[in-house]
């Protein structure tokens, strides 16, 4: 019985994004062990989750869901102890490393609350558990609970679902986007500035991409804000996927590589010193989906270029397509040391991929090409 519960709200909670996706992957639920999640960093290390809902009784209406409220089905629910005695069985059994547990809206936000506090607390308290807890905050939660909630988990996490309230509109009537998301996001970001020992993760988000009329400039506009006013570096994108059973379940899906161009488009705004104003897009505000949104960027800006590696700041590095962070890292760290670079082959050797580098720089004051003729 509970091993059926624990499928049923396993599966229900694999839309709840922890995952870098890039391209081609999408689900990371094992199909065999129910409630596992393999959440991947942007490292590319697989950590696998016990990710389940704690309920599916929800009074919201998101229209993308299958736990929304008009949906008739029999709903069902974990009690504390329930799930506790599951997730350790996992843990201890090395099936999974930690907990992300999230949850239906069954009325009230502080009594959804509780629940998944009870069972962190528990955890840490009575079975002295000190592993990875994720808790989802349930919008329209108090500051009290979200509080509560920061003291025993690792992580939290509200889905802001869209990048405008006109865009989560069209996606639910019984949430407010500024008051029921926004507002608790900023608690929560205002908690860790004053408590830093709350919640070592931080917290993170998810946008849905595809599910309304939202443009890829609102969604990147969105993370922008995101990072600069909550300090969340990695905005989690979920791809929308029509459910059946839902009043989207004939909407059509977003182009398959929309999302992982997003996500390429929001490391240029937080990781590589780029503003969404200076990303190419077309007239309606969306990424060009062939193309590689960095090397679009210098294509059109070939002024900048090409840059000699001897001489260029780490911030210009950036701007260089095959150039990433460790690799600019350790061009001015070896420069520092007095090392000049000759060769493209010295390039390689420190991850640099020359192939899409080698039209934009030039070393030692030439172009070199890998070109044979
Ligand atoms: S709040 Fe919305 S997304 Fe979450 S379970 Fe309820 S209907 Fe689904």
């Amino acid at each position: 019985m509970e091993i059926e519960k624990l499928r049923i709200l396993g599966e229900a909670s694999q839309y709840d994004l922890c995952n870098y996706v890039s391209l081609n992957q999408e689900n990371f639920t094992s199909k065999n062990l129910p409630g596992i999640y393999h959440a991947r960093s942007q490292s590319g290390c697989q950590i696998p989750l016990f990710k389940v809902l704690m309920s599916n009784h929800c009074t919201n209406d998101c229209n993308y869901c299958i736990n929304h409220c008009h949906n008739r089905f029999e709903r069902i629910e974990f009690s504390a102890e329930e799930l506790i005695s599951l997730f350790l069985l996992y843990y201890q059994n090395h099936y999974a490393e930690g907990l992300f547990l999230s949850s239906g809206m069954p009325g009230d936000a502080d009594q959804a609350m509780e629940k998944m506090i009870e069972v962190a607390r528990k955890l840490r308290l009575e079975y002295e558990y000190q592993g990875y807890i994720h808790l989802k905050i349930i919008p329209g939660a108090s500051y009290d609970m979200i509080k509560r909630a920061m003291s025993l988990a690792d992580r939290v996490s509200v889905n802001l679902e869209s990048a405008t309230s006109s865009g989560f509109e069209e996606l639910t009537s019984t949430k407010d986007y500024h008051n029921d998301i926004l507002r608790r996001m900023k608690w929560i970001g205002r908690l860790k500035k004053r408590h830093p020992e709350l919640t070592p993760s931080g917290q993170c988000t998810q946008l849905i991409v595809g599910a309304n009329d939202e443009t890829d400039q609102d969604i990147l506009k969105r993370t922008e804000w995101l990072h600069k006013h909550l300090n969340i570096n990695l905005s989690y994108l979920s791809t929308f996927q029509p459910l059946k059973d839902t009043p989207l379940e004939n909407h059509s899906k977003p182009a398959t590589n929309r999302t992982p161009r997003l996500y390429q488009a929001q490391f240029l705004l937080n990781s590589y010193g780029f503003s969404s104003d200076e990303l190419v897009m077309d007239d309606d505000g969306f990424l060009f989906l062939n193309d590689d949104p960095k090397l679009l960027w210098a294509n059109l800006n070939q002024d900048m270029f090409p840059m000699e590696v001897n001489e260029a700041s780490f911030k210009e590095l950036l701007r260089v397509p095959g150039i990433g962070k460790i690799s600019a890292r350790k061009i001015i760290e070896a420069r520092k040391k007095g090392i000049k670079f000759r060769e493209l082959d010295e390039l390689k050797k420190i991850g640099v991929v020359v192939s899409r580098a080698e039209p934009f720089i030039l070393i030692n004051h030439s172009q070199q090409t890998t070109l044979k003729f």
